[in-house]
């Protein structure tokens, strides 16, 4: 069995269908959340998400855009996005949304937007990692919520590893080590690299595989304008930032 693992698809069905596209039939599609917010498409992504994932939680943007939950925290483009979707969002994506449980535990890993228990903090250093490791015992967590693909290990002695995943590659894992798999982002990559992300599991093999893709930007840029999306999130979907 493989799994393909997406997050923060933030409304770009162009990306979300190349990601789609790069997966087998017989593939576990998990969404990590943020499926809604800042871009132009929310309801396609959530009716092609709903069809397609077998797994899915909840993102602080799906719940922004159901209850308003934490909008006085987004900065002003994030909450303009945001206010833009509350409109758009029809019943049956809002019905979807929803049910998302906030997170999923399966015996070799633990699926959350953010981190475990405190489900909408960013894992952004080594003590933020550390802190997440001591949340839970899964022994791999995939998060996403960052927009960075990246992992962190934990070893037997408790040292923290890091590693950046710009330009994709892939990861074989030890049994004495935990993991942190934070899969990048579908719809809005921030970690300087403007291609696409999200990752590939054989727990048979242990591995991970980060697939960074090319989507057509413009196309999804064009559709922001026409929808009055802030400029700045326009133009940083070709900057990766
Ligand atoms: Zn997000």
């Amino acid at each position: 069995m493989r799994y393909a693992i997406l997050s923060d698809v933030h409304g770009n069905v162009e990306s979300l269908v190349q990601a789609l596209s790069r997966t087998r039939s017989d593939d576990v599609i998990v969404c990590l959340g943020d499926v809604v917010g800042y871009g132009p498409n929310p309801n396609e992504v959530v009716a092609i998400l709903r069809d397609r994932a077998r797994h899915a939680v909840l993102g602080n943007h799906d719940l922004a855009a159901l209850e308003g939950f934490g909008v006085e925290h987004f900065n002003e483009a994030a909450r303009a996005a945001i206010q833009w979707t509350q409109e758009v969002l029809d019943q049956p994506a809002r019905a979807w949304l929803n049910l998302l449980p906030y997170e999923l535990r399966f015996p070799e890993f633990l699926l959350v937007h953010g981190a475990p228990v405190a489900y909408f903090e960013y894992i952004l250093d080594k003590q933020d990692a550390a802190a997440a490791f001591d949340r839970t015992d899964a022994p791999i967590i995939f998060v996403g919520h960052t927009h960075i693909a990246q992992y962190w290990t934990r070893d037997a002695d408790g040292a923290i590893g890091h590693k950046h995943m710009q330009g994709g590659g892939s990861l074989e894992m030890h049994t004495d080590r935990r993991y942190i798999v934070d899969v990048g982002s579908v719809g809005q990559p921030r970690d300087l690299n403007p291609q696409a992300s999200f990752v590939l599991y054989e727990p048979s093999l242990r591995r991970i595989e980060w697939l960074r893709y090319d989507y057509s930007i413009e196309e999804v840029q064009r559709k922001m304008r026409a929808a009055g999306l802030p400029r700045y999130l326009v133009d940083r979907l070709s900057r990766g930032r």
